[in-house]
């Protein structure tokens, strides 16, 4: 945790670094990037990319030797100058701000606070609110040991080690301080002495990100580890995380004096703030029902998940625990609030998080249009009074600036499609002229990056041969990747669904393709599998024994780590982006749009967003018709045909200058056709009209 006294004494002159050091904005900013590097280049990258850090490590003489560097104070000037501006831009007004809650947010690599999709896609959101300036404020949890860190064993086998992270840490998070100047700790109830919250603040741009941490002075030990470890399997333990980023996430903005016109619950972790949002409610003098309608008037709820399985449900005897007794200190109808998380179909499973937020929120909304289909059938039933419960569709989108590659790439758009795309990313008549970018400089740019991601996994496997990892751990880490073989990328959460082992459906057959001695063809995995789901640990040690397989001539590696450093390596430099899930279970999926974004073509199954982002031209498709019984046999063969026939040819077939005219036209199209449709700027400003407005509206009208 950052300790203010720790840092070393910096010039007035420049004092400025101290808050964009601590503001994430710096990530989406390529120039505050340079800046950091400028100020010192070791520092930089023995801090691995943390500026917090970093500002520890700088010699005292080295803040006043730049000081006095006209170059280094006219970068500083100008940087500080544009965060400024960015900071006190005027947005869309609402009757008051929206909450966002959720259980991880992955805004960038220095605060793991995420596993997977949902967590990228809720950090992205929290940017594009930024960029917008639009009023919102995140509420998530301080995770002590982050999520997991992954090491493959010789058998290939991934072990999850756990991490102290805030111990050792220079986080950008810095205590918030009640008015007296001590910091804010909270007692949450439900618990038997109250338990002691404490709130830390991350800020991303304009947007606050309050996090909350049970790791306090004062908690008994099993209490401070409820916030430990993100996703917990532990049933009672994870009860109480999701308590305390409920109940205590509306306690803490209560403290602060931020009274949220909306409250959006991403995904059903969060749901418990609806039961102390009717508790303010009534402590305000609403009768019951009236509450009732009000807090269902006022709140969104997304859901990410077509999996049954996917969403929690706590026996309603564990949850009586703190249910009870929290109802009885705030009169709050007991039996009612058990009554609305029951799933009518599975009235005895117990409280169901999903059903409960759905039940009471007006606003929902599913993250594709194929999803919306499907969880509307997974939910009918569920009715609040005699309404059914309805789904609308916001299909998800990317932060453009975090996802495309900045040093090459969105250098390459600023020269063709001009300042227009920063300004109007969402905008498809500004994505037109990417038919003026040359072929040949879009490729120079494309082996570039691909040169850049090689790089980076020899310069990986070496560390990992350092450490004494097996040899042939060492090659099937990537060392043998070679830039000129056609490259697919295939990087993800590893479980059942995604299938990450269609692809190895037939050995022999996909030997002869990456070893073809013409147009060989080479594929890089990577993903970790929840530290209880042993089929996914099962696929990533199926997928190890192949890389490690000779006569797979070193063309299959396993990436060790995915996380989002890696991901933003990954989806601009390989050449193809693949998805191969079960569908319809991929709910939306974002890692396509990334690597479309970045001119990577898509080559994934007909589920998600790809049903609606597929044009025919820009990456490639199989397996839209339904498959009665086992359908992978069908996939692989549709999925190896598309290679053979179309993918590798395509890619080895090169003009006298050597560039692939043909596949760098189903780039540009992805880039043209992705970027826009695909963006966080659509996305959010589809959450602005269709139900933050109406949901604040219904907030301001008061009764
Ligand atoms: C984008 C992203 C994901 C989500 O990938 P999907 O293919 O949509 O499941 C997961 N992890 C990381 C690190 C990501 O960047």
């Amino acid at each position: 945790m950052l300790n203010e006294k720790e840092i070393p004494h910096i010039p007035e002159r420049i004092q400025g670094i101290v808050e964009l050091a601590h503001n994430l904005w710096w990530t989406w900013h390529p120039q505050a990037r340079r800046l950091f590097r400028a100020l010192d280049y070791e520092a930089w990258r023995e801090s691995t990319h943390n500026p917090v850090l970093m500002l520890r490590l700088i010699r005292p003489e080295r803040f006043a030797e730049v000081a006095q560097d006209p170059q280094f104070l006219a970068l500083y000037d100008q940087v500080l100058a544009e965060y400024r501006r960015d900071l006190e831009r005027v947005g869309p007004s609402l009757p008051g701000p929206i909450a966002y809650f959720c259980a991880e947010f992955g805004v960038h690599v220095s605060l793991p606070l995420y596993a997977g999709g949902l967590g990228i896609l809720a950090g992205d959101t929290l940017k594009e609110a930024s960029d917008l300036a639009l009023p919102l404020v995140g509420v998530g949890l301080i995770y002590s040991q982050g999520y997991v860190t992954q090491r493959i064993r010789e058998d290939g086998w991934p072990e999850d080690v756990h991490q102290r992270l805030l111990d050792h840490g220079a986080h950008p998070l810095v205590p918030v301080r009640t008015a007296e100047g001590e910091p804010l700790v909270l007692a949450v109830p439900g618990f038997d002495p109250p338990l002691r919250v404490q709130v830390f603040q991350a800020r991303i741009g304009r947007v606050p990100l309050f996090l909350l941490t049970t790791d306090v002075e004062g908690n008994a030990p099993w209490d401070r580890a409820i916030s430990q470890q993100l996703y917990t399997t532990d049933l009672e333990q994870r009860l109480k995380q999701e308590w305390v980023l409920g109940v205590g996430g509306m306690r803490a903005l209560e403290a602060l004096g931020i009274r949220p016109a909306v409250l959006h619950l991403n995904e059903g972790h969060p749901a418990f703030a609806l039961l102390e949002r009717l508790r303010q409610l009534l402590a305000a003098g609403l009768p019951f029902e009236k509450a009732l309608e009000k807090t269902r008037a006022t709140t969104v709820f997304t859901t990410h998940t077509p999996l049954p399985t996917g969403t929690d449900i706590f026996p309603f005897a564990l949850l009586d625990r703190f249910l009870t007794p929290y109802c009885q200190a705030h009169g709050l109808p007991r039996e009612a609030l058990l009554e609305l998380g029951t799933n009518p179909k599975d009235p005895g499973a117990g409280f169901n998080m999903t059903v409960f937020a759905l039940r009471l929120s007006r606003h929902a909304n599913a993250v594709s249009q194929r999803h919306r289909e499907v969880a509307q059938r997974i939910w009918s039933g569920v009715r609040f009074r005699d309404e059914e419960v309805r789904l609308e569709a916001i299909t998800n989108g990317v932060h453009l600036f975090t996802w495309i590659e900045p040093l090459r790439v969105q250098r390459l758009l600023d020269k063709y499609l001009g300042p227009e795309w920063r300004e109007r990313p969402d905008d498809p008549g500004v994505w037109e002229r990417v038919w003026d970018i040359p072929d040949e400089e879009l490729w120079a740019v494309h082996m570039d990056r691909k040169e850049a991601l090689i790089a980076e996994l020899a310069a990986r496997a070496r560390k990992r041969w350092q450490e004494g990892a097996p040899a042939a751990n060492v090659l099937a880490l990537g060392s043998l990747l070679d830039p000129n073989v056609l490259t697919l990328g295939f990087a993800r959460r590893f479980t059942a669904y995604k299938r990450p082992d269609l692809l190895l459906y037939d050995p022999e057959r996909l030997r002869r393709i990456v070893t073809n001695p013409l147009r060989p063809v080479q594929i890089i995995f990577a993903g970790k599998a929840h530290p209880a789901d042993l089929e996914g640990k099962r696929l990533i040690q199926k997928v190890f024994r192949l890389a490690k397989d000779p006569a797979f001539a070193g063309r299959i590696a396993f990436v060790e780590e995915y996380d989002q450093h890696l991901a933003r390596f990954l989806v601009a430099g390989v050449d193809v982006w693949v998805n191969t899930p079960l569908p319809p279970l991929e709910a939306s999926g974002t890692s396509g749009m990334k690597a479309s974004v970045n001119g990577v073509p898509h080559l994934s199954i007909l589920d998600g967003w790809w049903l609606e982002g597929y044009t025919g031209e820009n990456g490639w498709a199989f397996g839209g018709e339904e498959v009665p019984g086992d359908r992978a046999p069908a996939d692989a063969a549709a999925l190896y045909r598309l290679l053979e026939e179309t993918i590798i040819p395509l890619y080895y077939d090169r003009g006298p200058d050597g560039i692939p005219h043909g596949f760098v036209r189903v780039m540009k199209e992805a880039i043209r056709t992705v970027a826009p449709r695909f963006s966080s700027r659509r996305m959010l400003k589809e959450y602005l009209e269709r139900l933050y407005r109406p949901a604040a509206q219904a907030w301001a009208e008061g009764g």
